[in-house]
């Protein structure tokens, strides 16, 4: 039976899409922006999530672990996280909710039981999103998915990065009534140097779901001294200029969430200046008189 690796199920979501929806977040991504909000998706595996500010330091955790990754140093306690093995026994056993394995296996029907219970919210224009991670990373689970919610009527909405093989693309949206298309950096050796990949894939994607007639609406995470000139959002609405069935860009504020996060995952991420609220403005300013409906958050 088809399976994938989701991180969390987010019920009554009003940010991913049109209507009430219950937003899936699949598991693994192939790109690594260090902006990334949420950082727990992108590990293509299990991880064991930390709350130092929960721990009651009762040191059963220490007393439990199976792998003595766990001791007790100067009253704190310590996580040594290339011995663990991400079993979860700690977390079943923490009495104070200070450790948490993210990420859980589902069947596609498990899925669409979680589905169904936030169908009566959905109204005429709610539904699904899948969001991530990436989650074209995971094609067969997402695929058989987004079938099933199309044969029981479930508007469908996939939030990508759009980084995927181009036949993955071309037979997933075939389910998709609205894609979340994000862009980040136009400039390819910045993309690069900051994602890890190169946005050419990224680009030629989003011109043949164009070419598919798909439903699309652009989100771009706005990072100061990233992507907040003037060229860099210029380049980016010209771009899109030319894909005629695209009327709408997202801006998203970076908010600096997935710091501490990460933090929570033994990783350290880079924190970046949030917007100013001029140059918010001066962003939303600058879409619109490409003509495009922009909206802040989503
Ligand atoms: S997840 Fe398992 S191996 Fe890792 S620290 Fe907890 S008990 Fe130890
Ligand atoms: S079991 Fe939980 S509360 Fe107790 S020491 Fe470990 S992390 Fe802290």
């Amino acid at each position: 039976m088809t399976d994938g690796l989701v991180f969390d199920v987010k019920r009554y979501a009003i940010h991913d899409g049109p209507g009430i929806r219950t937003t899936v977040f699949f598991k693994g991504c192939p790109l690594s922006c260090p902006w990334c909000h949420n950082p727990e998706g992108r590990l293509f595996d299990r991880e064991l999530m930390v709350w130092p500010d929960r721990c009651i330091e009762c040191q059963i955790c220490a007393s439990v672990c199976p792998n003595s990754s766990i001791s007790v140093l100067d009253n704190s306690i310590v996580t040594e996280r290339d011995k663990c093995e991400v079993c979860g026994v700690c977390a079943e056993k923490c009495p104070a909710s200070a450790r948490e394995i993210v990420g859980k296996r589902f069947s596609v029907d498990e899925l669409m039981q979680e589905v169904e219970k936030d169908r009566p919210f959905y109204d005429k224009n709610g539904g699904i999103t899948v969001s991530g991670g990436e989650p074209l990373s995971q094609p067969v689970f997402l695929h058989a998915l987004l079938r099933k919610c199309k044969r029981k009527g479930i508007h469908t909405t996939v939030d990508t990065s759009g980084y995927a093989d181009r036949r993955i693309l071309i037979k997933i949206s075939k389910n998709v009534d609205l894609f979340l298309y994000d862009l980040k950096v136009m400039d390819s050796k910045k993309h690069e140097l900051y994602t890890g990949v190169s946005n050419r894939r990224i680009f030629e994607n989003l011109e043949l779901l164009h070419t598919l007639g798909k439903n699309i609406i652009i989100r771009f995470p706005l990072i100061p001294h990233v992507n907040s000139s003037k060229a860099n959002i210029s380049a980016m609405c010209e771009f899109i200029s030319r894909l005629r069935n695209i009327e709408e860009i997202d801006v998203l504020p970076y908010h600096g969430l997935g710091v501490e996060k990460a933090r929570r995952l033994g990783k350290e991420a880079k924190i970046f200046a949030k917007p100013t609220a001029e140059m918010l403005g001066q962003s939303l300013r600058s879409i619109r008189s490409f003509g495009f409906i922009v909206k802040t958050g989503g």
